[in-house]
């Protein structure tokens, strides 16, 4: 298991904190956020809308235009435009904040909201609500790569457990980086990998795997992020109740011969159990987990599946 400390950084919206940045003076303090991850991160509270020199309380902002390129303007001053600060905003701290792995937005915000925020028309309903914040939007497009999710979507338990495996994995990345990145590191943590990866996209298992198994042909720092590109964008995929139970399956497979008769099949039955919606996937895992102490495997020892984020934050036993 990766070291979990010191604190990774993760970007936040400010009013998401509890900071009294919103239009109308308010926030909108999230309890996940405060009272859960600030154990376990070193947030860092942007407010863009007061970055570009808003004030509080502020007239709201909208956005208007084409969905996909949409502008943000004055909600009652329509000709008060504000996308250009906003997006350069964006692309500023997109790069100051280099060593951030994550991202949370405040969703619905025409700043701050990812996905499904609405995008007037001139006639003055919404279109479909399908634009991104200006601020998200440039900040995204300059790191591709970053975790990035929105608080409300963060109350489902499944997206939850997806965006922090995938923000470990990019902190451990960074780390490699660090420490030095060479062949076998590379290897070593592509290896480490696989199991989390077969769970999340069997296929782009497979498909990096291919990728790597050319390392030679390749130079390595153009392979590297070519690799962890399609890593984190394998890694959005969420897992499901039926790949969960292929890779217990398959761990499973490992303590065959060191197993009794009894042992198994009750490890057999959670898993079938957890595959039926009996039973949360910490179930199965607290069990295997148990064998794998007994009977130690130094291949499965090193899978980032069994603990891809900190056991105290218990995100399986709500999967
Ligand atoms: S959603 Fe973004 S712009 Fe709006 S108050 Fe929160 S941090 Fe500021």
């Amino acid at each position: 298991m990766p070291p979990h400390s010191p604190k990774i950084r993760v970007a936040i919206s400010a009013c998401l904190l509890g900071a009294e940045v919103r239009y109308n003076g308010g926030h909108k303090a999230s309890r996940l956020c405060r009272q859960v991850l600030d154990e376990h991160f070193d947030f860092v509270p942007l407010c863009p809308e007061v970055a570009i020199g808003l004030g509080i309380p502020r007239e709201p902002l909208r956005l208007v235009g084409a969905p996909g390129a949409p502008r943000a303007v004055g909600s009652v001053q329509r000709q008060r435009d504000v996308t250009a600060p906003l997006a350069a905003y964006g692309e500023r701290m997109a790069g100051e904040l280099g060593d951030i792995c994550g991202y949370i937005f405040m969703q619905q915000s025409p700043s701050c909201g990812l996905e499904r925020v609405k995008v007037y028309q001139d006639h003055g309903r919404p279109s479909e609500p399908k634009g991104r914040g200006i601020f998200a939007a440039a900040f995204c497009a300059r790191r591709p790569d970053l975790p990035v999710e929105e608080d409300g979507r963060l109350n489902d338990p499944v997206l939850r457990e997806n965006f922090l495996s995938r923000v470990y994995a990019y902190a451990e990345w960074q780390q490699l980086l660090r420490s030095g990145l060479s062949r076998k590191a590379l290897l070593d943590f592509h290896s480490r990998y696989k199991y989390l990866l077969l769970a999340t996209h069997p296929l782009q298992y497979r498909a990096l795997g291919r990728l790597l198994g050319n390392l030679r042909q390749h130079q390595l720092e153009q392979l590297a992020p070519r690799y962890f590109s399609a890593l984190m964008a394998a890694l959005k995929h969420c897992a499901t109740r039926r790949s969960h139970s292929n890779v217990l399956q398959h761990l499973s497979g490992y303590l065959k011969r060191s197993l009794s008769g009894d042992d198994k099949q009750e490890l057999q039955q959670l898993i079938g159990q957890y595959r039926q919606g009996i039973v949360p996937l910490v179930v199965p895992l607290t069990l295997l987990k148990h064998h794998l102490r007994r009977h130690p495997d130094r291949y499965l020892a090193q899978q980032v599946y069994l603990q891809p984020h900190p056991e105290s934050l218990s995100l399986r036993n709500a999967l």
